[in-house]
């Protein structure tokens, strides 16, 4: 049988490697993600590890190289429009990488992650579970299926009841109404054309 290489890194004379984890942290739109993003990322600077934070070039919400929560924090990231991207821009000896947004990026985020998780780097994903017809978000089922370390689910307060039940994002359009089940999956606006809701809320046209 052919021995698996274990890269330097992970490897010291007698022991298994040591491998990260993965944290999920899910929710609709306004449900505080990147604030919680954001709150993990002091901790982990207060400690000295060694951070780097990526998001999709596709969210330009506020700036292309920066992550921001809905209520105007800003850290430094570096956007990226393929998972592949983040192997070739991450600097050598990071502790951890965070990824925001982890819904616009294409299926490949979850090789890449595991091979992050290889190299013994914890990283911690935000991203949408569900997207704006309620329906499973592209890879973030399957991050959270894959999740070994924390799994946070957010919920905001629904713009209708007014209750801290609000899973779904309820896309609007122009005029106010509810948009259709045809509309493009990926369509980037903060409280313009989002609203939170809770179940009973949401309504999508089919
Ligand atoms: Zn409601």
């Amino acid at each position: 049988m052919k021995k698996e290489k274990i890269s330097a890194k992970n490897t010291q004379p007698g022991r298994l490697p040591n491998f990260g984890v993965l944290d999920v942290i899910v929710g609709p739109m306004f449900s505080g993600k990147s604030e919680e993003l954001m709150k993990r990322l002091r901790r982990f600077k207060i400690a000295g590890l060694k951070v780097m934070v990526f998001n999709h070039a596709l969210d330009k919400r506020y700036a292309t190289n920066k992550i921001a929560s809905h209520s105007k924090q800003k850290w430094q990231a570096v956007s990226v429009q393929k998972p592949e991207e983040i192997l070739k821009k991450i600097k050598k000896n990071m502790d951890v990488v965070i990824i925001d947004e982890v819904q616009f990026f294409s299926k490949t985020i979850i090789p890449v992650i595991n091979q992050l998780i290889t190299k013994n780097i914890h990283v911690v994903v935000a991203g949408a579970d569900t997207d704006f017809r309620g329906d499973p978000f592209s890879s973030v089922p399957n991050l959270l299926a894959l999740a070994d370390g924390e799994v946070v689910k957010l919920k905001a307060v629904c713009t209708v009841c007014k209750k801290w039940n609000a899973t779904r994002s309820q896309r609007l359009l122009a005029n106010g109404q509810p948009a259709p089940r045809q509309d493009s999956l990926i369509k980037i606006g903060a409280g313009d054309c989002y609203q939170a809701r809770c179940r009973k809320h949401h309504i999508v046209i089919s």
